[in-house]
């Protein structure tokens, strides 16, 4: 007998990022933090080895009133205000001339989340990357979803003909397509797609259309830290040209753009050509959101808000700084590790670099041996996952020599 629903999954989560963090965290205090090189955690951490919290962003949160952050958000959907300003965050400088709709959720976790359950049924395949952030799965699961993967690489670029062998066989088969892409800054890998590439992926989607409707999650967590802002929006152009048959369903963070993952804010972003269409999914996102966490912090919201216009300048110098030490830290890796020949994942940009391995075995020897050196990273598939955002200049120097002894 169980107490739980039927289509319940007894497995207990097994959440291979925190796992390692617990286990980093331990044998740092035993032999000192000194000596232990923490490459697994996913959040930005300073060269002074702690958690950033963007001053721009919290001194003003601290002083929002009591009851602006005591109070219940104007709506399930989100305040106004921030529905409009994540719209001109996320598409600045872009030309995109689609119906559109924001729908505030608890971080990008829940604007995934809640695309999947409100668009597909149980029982029907979701597409994810091979190579992926661990969450898309158990999401799926939870819903009750088949998961069918693409290839994410084809040598160092966007693997097309996996993608399209892949969402050919599930349309033709399901009539409907929910495809996850998660760029730019891609986790765990860092790779974004180019313009070309999104074209690419649009006119075949477009073709695909025909046959049933296709949407879209581009998951755009780490949008923030790519190299060049205007034109990490700019690409988004290439959602002008979908058919009447697609829909886009961005899924932005505010954990990472403002560092502030624990005031779960985020927003499902809807596109289509057909304004009807954007309003069908939003009545149903809506009722959805009521259901599960009613409304999304008012205070978050306003903060960002308030972080994104009045403070913008200040903002995105603070944030700079930090997309600066990521792009040193890479270079720092990627530069070794070119010399000593260990392969890595196509890395443009974004919060982790990925070592590639052969295959899942030959992962779990290298991941067990690094731990065995006070090194830790995170195991994804065919890869080790290096979270640069918190590993320090100094300690990433030397790292991709350890990993390449230990992997030979
Ligand atoms: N998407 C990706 C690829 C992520 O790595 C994360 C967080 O780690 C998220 C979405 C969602 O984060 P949050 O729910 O905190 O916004």
């Amino acid at each position: 007998m169980t107490f739980t629903r039927r289509a319940a999954n007894l497995v207990p989560i097994e959440d291979t990022v925190f796992a390692v963090v617990d286990l980093a965290n331990k044998e740092a205090k035993r032999i000192g933090i000194e000596n232990v090189v923490n490459a697994s955690i996913g959040s930005l951490y300073g060269e002074d080895g702690t958690l950033v919290a963007f001053k721009s962003v919290f001194e003003h949160y601290d002083q929002i009133p009591d009851r602006t952050k005591a109070k219940y958000a104007a709506s399930f959907i989100g305040n106004e205000s921030y529905r409009e300003q994540v719209y001109q965050w996320i598409t600045q400088g872009a030309n995109i001339n689609l119906s559109h709709s924001v729908i505030a959720t608890p971080g990008g976790s829940g604007a995934v989340s809640m695309t999947f359950s409100n668009i597909l049924d149980a029982g029907e395949t979701v597409i994810l990357p091979n190579i992926a952030w661990g969450s898309y799965r158990l999401m799926a699961t939870q819903n009750n979803f088949d998961v069918k993967t693409y290839s994410l690489f084809e040598e160092n670029h966007f693997n097309l003909t996996s993608f399209k062998e892949v969402c050919s066989a599930v349309m033709n088969k399901q009539k409907k397509i929910l495809v996850v892409i998660n760029d730019p800054c891609h986790n765990p890998t860092g790779y974004s797609m180019t313009r070309e590439e999104w074209d690419q992926v649009i006119t075949f989607l477009n073709e695909c259309s025909k046959e049933g409707p296709v949407i879209i999650i581009d998951d755009i967590a780490y949008i923030d830290y790519s190299y060049d802002i205007p034109q990490s929006r700019k690409v988004m152009e290439a959602f002008n040209n979908i058919s009447d048959n697609v829909l886009i369903s961005i899924a932005f963070s505010c954990s990472k753009t403002c560092t502030s993952y624990g005031l779960r804010c985020g927003a499902a972003v809807l596109l289509a050509k057909n304004t009807d269409k954007v309003r069908e999914v939003e009545i149903v996102f809506e009722k959805f959101a009521r259901a599960i966490w009613s409304n999304i912090p008012n205070a978050a919201m306003d903060n960002f808000t308030w972080v994104t216009t009045d403070n913008y300048f200040s903002f995105m110098s603070e944030k700079q700084n930090y997309i600066d030490l990521l792009k040193q830290r890479s270079e720092i890796f990627l530069e070794e590790a070119k010399k000593i020949e260990l392969p890595v994942y196509p890395y443009k940009e974004g919060f982790f670099v990925t070592v590639q391995c052969e295959n899942n075995e030959q992962r779990d020897r290298i991941h067990d041996k690094l731990i065995n050196h006070h090194i830790f990273t995170v195991k994804v598939n065919l890869g080790i996952r290096v979270a640069i955002c918190s590993c320090t200049v100094e300690k990433t120097k030397g790292l991709a020599t350890a990993i390449k002894l230990l992997m030979d």
